[in-house]
């Protein structure tokens, strides 16, 4: 007779461990108080748990000096300088950005290759993150150990495959991008790729500002716009991963031409082109002609306050449907969007109230995002740390 689902001695150790290591990389650093606390476990277990990571090289223990407090202090856990890290890559129309980050998500070195008008074919793509991986390995500890790579792409993706099914603004289709990664990186890494925002949405509600929310909706605004959403605590990936795309919802089939083929898109009213487009410029979409339109508009030109305030409107009229679909406590509103925010809150609520319904819209909090454009970078981190916290010795 075979006996199943008993934990042995062994299997409660190493869940043990992962919740523990999960807890120190959600924290950067945590003191054992707050890990005994949090985990309903011995102090004496703690310590041991605390042991076991130590010698597996992947955290260390300091003794807080200073502090007004009587007593003996708690000591404090961390990631360890020269302990394991994930390689992520954001890949955008305009940048790849790769990254090396620590456990608690600490950005330990950064490699940007400017693209111009996008990495156009994947494999193009596949080599700069295999450049990014031997560029980043050189910049940080040379103790220090990748455990894998995660790739942030802003299209569709087969999370199981790694395949990207639509990326419309870098025109693939059907690109088995994961396994074409697979094949000039490392062998020993492993290759995982998501969606964008899904990604963001991901590492907001872990460490930035979804960290207590378990209904809310990132909203990415780039070149093309996409949401990433969390449900009761859980990403809302839809039966094949595809949920989200808002952007690609169409507002007027007779608007302007998206990338996706169709016409009136949601990302043709207030994505970077739109934006650029209402404030009379006919130049690329980057960071730099972006940030100038919002400082611009902050300036007083009216032409720029203008496209803002036009873009607002619509971006009210989009969170109201995702509002009145998923009554979400809060809504991130990332990338150019953000910008849209800060300059124009009062457009936005004013399109939310006379287009959402009931008491959603009167509860729903709109915000931006903590980490700012890192946020899919973090969360593409995520995807590569994953086995690590789940099993701290299976995968040395
Ligand atoms: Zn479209």
């Amino acid at each position: 007779m075979t006996r199943v689902g008993v934990a042995r001695p062994d299997a409660i150790r190493r869940h043990n461990l992962g919740l523990l290591l999960t807890q120190v990389h959600r924290d950067g650093e945590i003191t054992r108080a707050q890990l005994t606390r949090r985990l309903h476990l011995s102090r004496s277990t703690i310590g041991a748990l605390v042991a076991d990571l130590t010698e597996l090289g992947l955290v260390d223990e300091r003794v807080p000096s200073g502090g007004k407090r009587a007593g003996r202090p708690s000591h404090v856990v961390g990631p360890r300088a020269d302990g394991p890290y994930a390689i992520a890559v954001d890949v955008d129309i305009t940048h790849v950005t790769s990254a090396a980050i620590g456990i608690g998500g600490e950005v330990l070195a950064r490699h940007v290759v400017a693209t111009a008008n996008g990495p156009r074919r994947p494999r193009q793509a596949a080599a700069l993150v295999d450049e990014a991986v031997r560029e980043l390995s050189k910049r940080v500890d040379p103790g220090a150990r990748p455990v894998g790579i995660g790739v942030s792409v802003p299209g569709t993706v087969s999370r199981r495959t790694g395949t990207v099914e639509f990326a419309p603004n870098l025109e693939w289709r059907h690109e088995a991008f994961g396994e074409m990664l697979a094949e000039v990186v490392p062998p020993e890494l492993p290759v995982y790729v998501g969606n964008d925002a899904d990604l963001a949405v991901l590492a907001e509600h872990l460490r930035g500002n979804a960290r207590d929310c378990d209904d809310v909706v990132y909203l990415m605004g780039r070149i093309g716009v996409g949401a990433g959403i969390i449900v009761n605590g859980r990403p809302l990936r839809g039966h094949d991963g595809h949920a989200g795309e808002v952007g690609h919802n169409v507002v007027d089939a007779s608007g302007p031409q998206c990338h996706c083929g169709k016409r009136g898109c949601v990302e043709t009213y207030i994505g970077e082109n739109a934006l650029l487009a209402l404030a009379g410029r006919n130049v690329l979409p980057t960071q730099e002609s972006i940030a100038a339109v919002f400082a611009d508009a902050s300036a007083g030109d009216e032409a720029a306050a203008s496209a803002v305030r036009t873009v607002a409107d619509a971006l009210g009229r989009t969170v109201a449907s995702l509002v009145n679909v998923l009554n979400p406590e809060r809504v991130l509103l990332g990338g150019s969007l953000a910008g849209v925010l800060e300059f124009a809150r009062d457009e936005i609520v004013r399109s939310v109230d006379r287009f959402g319904m009931g008491a959603s819209r009167h509860s729903v909090q709109l915000c931006t995002p903590d980490l700012g454009d890192d946020s899919p970078l973090l969360g593409a981190a995520e995807l590569a740390f994953a086995d690590l916290l789940t099993d701290p010795v299976g995968t040395r």
